[in-house]
């Protein structure tokens, strides 16, 4: 264990509790950070020993592929704050740290709407805007204010608004040109206090049906949320899964209209005129990789799109089997997937 100025740095960490994959990879260092007054001194660590750095926080979207040789810092920055509020809107300014799903519970109990399809997604508002989470024809640059963040080079905090982090698809600059160069350490986020729910997507819509509601309540959205999520995901809690592996493709429409020719089930949704989205998990399912395993990486029985750990798969065995799927994809649709996970260690 290391003590610098109040810092304290422990060693050899082992992370398969730290991330919802559950492989086994050691981080040669580790600090948990509840106070930004600690970033000027955690960067100067990471500068004095030449170390890599990585900003963890529920550990839902990474995968290890091996130890990883530097400081992993895993975010504890809590608190939310009601920053504004009018008879219509309120305004959030949340601590990066805070549990995802623990928010979105607060905000539906309180009636504020906006966030409530996004309910049981996994890990830390913090993370929220690098993949701009979404699910449920809801995305978090819905509601996205600003950020705060701390510039790992120039050591000096920064605001973000929405224009700044050039959100799109399961996707921002903080994944592109800015990757690993800030820390978030809050986000802003406006709610509504009356509004209309989106239960658009088929699941949903069916479910309801099954209910016989035909005008849902903000509390029955986000039930139903929870209800199918939990009857189609795995529960990390219980089998290792990073959620979706990858992303859903977008392709132009004269090379969907040609798998259509071959494959007339396949599925789509516009993205533009040129564009559609089809679901990786179609294709994955398609190509005959649902249910498959090897030792303990598998793809999941219910959801082709989840790559999962049965046990003792290592971060390899399932970037492996992510490699296999992605060739083969490859090989009988001509559409390359990206994987939607962020991969570390193995260096
Ligand atoms: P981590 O996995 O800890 O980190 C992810 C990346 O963000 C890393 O590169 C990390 O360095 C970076 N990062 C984390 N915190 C910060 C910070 N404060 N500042 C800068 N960089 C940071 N995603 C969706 O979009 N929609 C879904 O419906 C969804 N469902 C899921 C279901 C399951 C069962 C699982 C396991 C995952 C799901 N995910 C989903 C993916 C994942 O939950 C989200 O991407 C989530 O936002 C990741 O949060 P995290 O705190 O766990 O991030
Ligand atoms: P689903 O409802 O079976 O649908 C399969 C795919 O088709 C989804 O990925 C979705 O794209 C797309 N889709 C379905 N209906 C759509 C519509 N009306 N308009 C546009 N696109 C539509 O998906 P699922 O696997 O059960 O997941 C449900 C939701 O939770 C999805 O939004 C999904 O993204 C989200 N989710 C995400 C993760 C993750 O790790 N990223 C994990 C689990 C669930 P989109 O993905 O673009 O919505």
């Amino acid at each position: 264990m290391l003590n610098s100025n109040g810092l304290d740095i422990q060693r050899d960490v082992q992370l398969a509790d730290l991330s919802t994959m559950g492989v086994k990879a050691i981080s040669k260092y580790f600090a948990t950070l509840d106070d930004i007054n600690l970033l000027p001194e955690i960067i100067n660590f990471v500068e004095s020993t030449h170390s890599k750095f990585l900003i963890l926080g529920g550990g839902s979207n990474v995968l290890f592929i091996g130890d990883f040789d530097g400081l992993i810092i895993k975010n504890e920055l809590n608190g939310i704050q009601i920053v504004e509020e009018t008879e219509t809107q309120v305004l959030l300014k949340i601590g990066a740290g805070e549990n995802w799903h623990a928010l979105v519970e607060f905000c539906v109990g309180n009636r504020w709407f906006g966030i409530e399809n996004l309910a049981l997604i996994p890990g830390t508002v913090g993370a929220a805007p690098i993949q701009n989470i979404g699910a449920y024809g809801v995305e978090l640059v819905d509601v996205f204010v600003e950020l705060e963040a701390f510039d790992i080079d120039n050591k000096t905090f920064n605001v973000f608004n929405k224009r700044d982090c050039k959100f799109g698809y399961r996707d921002s600059i903080f994944k592109n040109t800015l990757k690993n160069k800030f820390i978030i350490t809050s986000v802003t986020i406006r709610l509504q206090k009356s509004g209309e729910v989106n239960f658009g997507y088929s699941a949903l819509k069916s479910h309801f049906e099954t209910l016989g509601i035909s005008t849902p309540s903000i509390d029955e959205i986000f039930k139903a949320v929870v209800e199918v999520r939990q009857s189609k995901l795995p529960d990390p809690a219980f089998i290792g899964n990073n959620g979706s592996f990858f992303k859903n493709p977008v392709i132009p429409v004269f090379h969907y209209d040609e798998l259509k020719q071959k494959y007339p089930d396949i599925p789509s949704y516009p993205v533009t005129e040129q564009l559609v989205k089809v679901p990786a998990g179609w294709l994955i399912d398609k190509a005959g990789w649902k249910g498959y395993r090897k030792g303990d990486a598998g793809i999941h029985a219910k959801q082709a799109l989840v790559l999962v750990n049965y046990g003792y798969a290592s971060g390899q065995d399932i970037y492996q089997l992510s490699e296999m799927v992605l060739n083969d994809v490859i090989q009988k649709f001509g559409i390359k997937l990206e994987r939607e996970v962020n991969i570390f260690g193995g260096n």
